[in-house]
């Protein structure tokens, strides 16, 4: 009788403790699962902001999503805030627009965005005020939700920022629960098959291990796919420059000061910071590239941001790119194992949640076990092209003129798939029929919130008659504009949220 194909994860951090839970859940205790990682190597232990396609993953895994916000000190995010991208301050004045994770409003038949475009730029409301109003709540530091409302639902689209080992910790512990093995131990060689694939990896605490599949997911380390198999990594530095991050934590100096449910990213001369809004704590980290900027003068922006130097900060080298071939043999990438392009928008958690649903829905449980990887890799691949793409958008638009802007703004780094948008978008905004959906971690209108927030100019105005439905857009505008009012007066600020959830412990 053929026996279950079994599949060992190597690396306990997000992604092996993901794949594992997600894989468990799905093989509902079918297809034995087991994890081995090393607590002396540890984990990265960054990564504090996620993407709206979380809270389904958590959802799928069975986790609560209140015991999910206590365990991982986590908080709503709503979305990123831009400051100083377009322009340096200047004279005082600063730029700031906002990603929010709402798509713009919009009714069967009308589209807001060619009236938005058709507005008075001198007078208009930014891109995101006019045609969400989750703009005004995020500003306002309110919630996205009210405390009655249900599980990972509410009437505004949301993610979450959360401490990234305490929700390595929280999949830890739903993995275990969904049955998957946890073997603590470090690998230490690999025996390759004839064919090339892994036999069996070596332990020092538990001998050999075997399996069907190996998924590697031991972070930049990338013992399987890299060391073992010498899969090549194909880097991204052309196009996206920044390869450093200092971060760090500190604490909140007023414990009722309010939760940002945004992540806030403030461009600085060769890069930019982030600033994420735990529970008891926020997140500061400077990303930088380190052929435009050095160590201690990223050190020094950090610390100008923070206002003191009252923290330890780490710095963490990465180099941008990923590996084509995800999938080779018995082996699949998952994780920083296969790639990681830098923090912004961030992707990391978004990519190993596209690759361990994928693993999941093609697994091969009989034949050859490498039969999905011609399409896993496809597919993975065209996916952190097109993030690539999204990336690049937030510097390539930029009015900077110090040279880590200047490189960024020069065609000879930006993607010919993205400069092709652009020339197009010049003369219609983005449009779902522009990206093809399986490959795509972000939407059309997320791409619309980076180029209206940046400044770009789509000219419909020798097609203004085209757009007859002005006085219609303008209702939906006003409605717009009173239900953000309303909504802020309407919910509670985060802070009180996640307190509330905090005390029904
Ligand atoms: P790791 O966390 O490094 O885990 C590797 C595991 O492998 C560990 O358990 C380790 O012990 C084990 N291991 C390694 N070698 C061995 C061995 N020989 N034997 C046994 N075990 C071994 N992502 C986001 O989604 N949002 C963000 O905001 C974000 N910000 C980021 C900022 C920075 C600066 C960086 C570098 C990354 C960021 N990411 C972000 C990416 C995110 O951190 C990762 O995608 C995520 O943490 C997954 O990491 P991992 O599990 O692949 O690797």
């Amino acid at each position: 009788m053929p026996r279950d194909r079994g599949i060992l994860v190597v690396g306990g951090g997000t992604a092996g403790w993901l794949a594992a839970a997600y894989l468990a859940r799905f093989f509902a205790g079918r297809i034995p699962i087991t994890l081995l990682e090393s607590p002396d190597i540890g984990i990265i232990g960054v990564g504090e902001g996620a993407f709206p396609t979380i809270r389904a993953t958590l959802q799928f895994l069975g986790i609560d999503e209140a015991r999910f916000i206590r365990e991982a000190s986590a908080t709503f995010k709503q979305g990123i805030r831009f400051d100083d991208w377009l322009h340096a301050p200047r004279d005082g004045t600063r730029h700031q627009y906002l990603h929010p994770f709402e798509a713009p409003f919009h009714t069967e038949s009308t589209s807001l965005i060619p009236y938005w475009l058709l507005q008075d730029e001198a007078t208009r409301a930014s891109f995101a005020e006019a045609v969400t109003i989750q703009n005004r709540v995020a500003q306002a530091c309110c919630a996205p939700k009210q405390g009655r409302e249900g599980a990972y639902a509410g009437p505004l689209n949301y993610a979450y920022h959360f401490d990234a080992r305490r929700l390595a910790q929280t999949l830890e512990a739903r993995a275990v629960d969904l049955g998957v093995r946890h073997l603590k131990g470090l690998l230490t060689g690999v025996d390759l098959a004839e064919d090339g694939s892994i036999a069996r990896i070596r332990t020092a605490e538990h001998g050999a291990l075997e399996a069907d599949l190996y998924l590697d997911c031991s972070g930049f380390r990338a013992e399987l796919i890299g060391k073992a198999l010498g899969v090549p990594f194909k880097s991204a530095k052309h196009q996206l420059f920044t390869d450093r991050a200092l971060a760090c934590k500190i604490p909140y100096a007023d414990p009722d000061a309010p939760i940002e449910s945004l992540t806030i990213a403030t461009a600085h001369e060769a890069g930019w910071t982030w600033d994420i809004s735990l529970e008891s704590a926020r997140g500061i980290g400077c990303v930088y590239s380190s052929a435009h900027m050095r160590d201690e003068d990223a050190a020094a922006i950090l610390r100008a941001y923070i206002g003191h130097d009252d923290y330890k900060a780490r710095i963490i080298p990465f180099e941008p790119g990923y590996r084509e071939t995800q999938w080779a043999k018995n082996c699949v990438a998952v994780g920083l194992s296969g790639g990681f392009l830098e923090p912004l928008e961030s992707t990391g958690v978004v990519l190993i949640e596209a690759a361990v649903a994928m693993i999941a829905d093609l697994f091969p449980h009989s034949g050859p076990v490498d039969a999905p990887a011609a399409r896993f890799n496809q597919l993975m691949a065209a996916r952190y092209e097109n993030i690539i793409n999204f990336l690049k958008l937030h510097y390539c638009l930029s009015m900077r003129d110090e040279p880590f802007w200047r490189d960024n703004a020069d065609p000879a780094s930006i993607p010919e798939a993205l400069q092709q948008l652009l020339r197009q978008w010049r003369h219609r905004p983005p449009s779902r029929f522009d990206f093809t959906l399986d490959v795509e971690s972000f939407a059309f209108f997320n791409y619309q919130y980076i180029l209206y927030g940046m400044g770009f100019r789509t000219d419909l105005s020798a097609a203004r008659a085209d757009f007859p439905d002005a006085e219609a857009a303008a209702k939906l505008f006003a409605r717009i504009r009173s239900f953000g009012e309303r909504a802020v007066e309407d919910l509670p600020t985060h802070r009180a949220l996640i307190r509330e959830i905090n005390a029904g412990a």
